[in-house]
């Protein structure tokens, strides 16, 4: 009798620990290269996928190496989403045989940036952001920069969403409705958002604003203001002292009292102007990784633009 409890219980324990460790080998695996393509698949998942993000939080992604564990867990996983235009330049390179991917930025007509090689002369940048559409066909030796910061424009991010939802769909179908469903969940809270800039920002006393790096030019277009970036479309490309000259004569022509910075980078560089031309520095994030802090506050890409929102409203006096 003691005998058959025993093992009605061992039966018990291993029937107890068995779901615990098979589901993980068919489990649905997606992995991003940086932050806000994580926190959109995660989204559109549920509990019904894991997804990991490649970026660790607090790195900067334009910089950010992959180590050979990074490159074993994309390899193993069932879906790989990367930015692409330069954003995550290992990624491109990648060579995967059973993961599906995702190059997002292939998708969309992306804004060309400035040509950081040459000084610059044009401080008038008109709103018209020259050739909106370009495809992607690269002509051969031109060094001509896509601007990769898509998901700044909350409609571009929803559009991101239904990309992501719909290769989700195609790689797990079994869960279609489910991932439908919270990926039309999430885009309306993105398109809210949307409505709540365009809101804010209809009436503003200022129409330019200087920011740490060039992240900003999708938003800038969509609400209608003009974007100053100190450093180029990766904040390494740090800017010349002719330009800084140039950018703090703009500031006080344009009497500019609030100067970006963010936060995975050093804000030196902000400071630093802001001290020449009396300006103050405010916080733009341009929401390419969370730090700790900010993960451990329950912060994430709707709460961060939120944040942004508020200082743009600041820096652009708006009413
Ligand atoms: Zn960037």
């Amino acid at each position: 009798m003691k005998k058959l409890i025993s093992l009605l219980s061992l039966t018990i324990l291993l029937s107890a620990c068995a779901p615990a460790s098979t589901p993980s080998d068919d489990e649905f695996t997606i992995a991003a290269s940086f932050y806000p393509l994580a926190e959109m698949a995660r989204n559109v998942a549920g509990d019904h996928a894991e997804v990991i993000t490649i970026t660790p939080a607090g790195s900067d992604p334009h910089e950010y190496e992959p180590s050979p564990k990074d490159i074993a867990a994309i390899s193993e996983s069932d879906l790989f989403i990367f930015n692409g235009a330069g954003q995550d330049p290992w990624a491109e390179k990648l060579e995967l045989e059973n993961t599906a991917i995702i190059h997002m930025t292939e998708n969309f007509s992306l804004l060309e940036g400035e040509d950081h090689d040459h000084e610059e002369e044009g401080e008038d940048h008109d709103h018209e952001e020259e050739g909106e559409d370009h495809d992607h066909e690269e002509e051969e030796g031109h060094h001509h920069e896509f601007d990769p910061h898509i998901w700044l424009d909350p409609t571009q991010a929803a559009q991101e969403v239904e990309i992501i939802a719909e290769k989700m769909i195609e790689v797990d179908p079994q869960n279609a409705a489910i991932y439908q469903a919270n990926a039309d969940a999430y885009k309306q809270e993105l398109l809210q958002l949307d409505s709540e800039y365009k809101e804010t920002l209809v009436s503003c006393q200022k129409d330019s604003i200087i920011t740490a790096h060039a992240a900003f030019g999708y938003m800038a277009a969509r609400y209608g203001f003009n974007q100053i970036a100190i450093a180029g479309l990766s904040p390494e490309q740090e800017p010349s002292a002719r330009k800084l000259a140039e950018i703090a004569d703009l500031a006080e022509e344009e009497d500019i009292k609030y100067i970006f910075f963010e936060t995975l980078t050093s804000p030196r560089i902000s400071e630093t102007l802001a001290q020449e031309v009396g300006a103050q520095t405010l916080l733009l994030d341009p929401v390419e990784g969370l730090t700790q802090e900010q993960i451990a506050a329950g912060e994430n890409y709707v709460t961060v633009m939120r944040s942004n929102l508020k200082n743009l409203a600041i820096a652009l006096e708006c009413e």
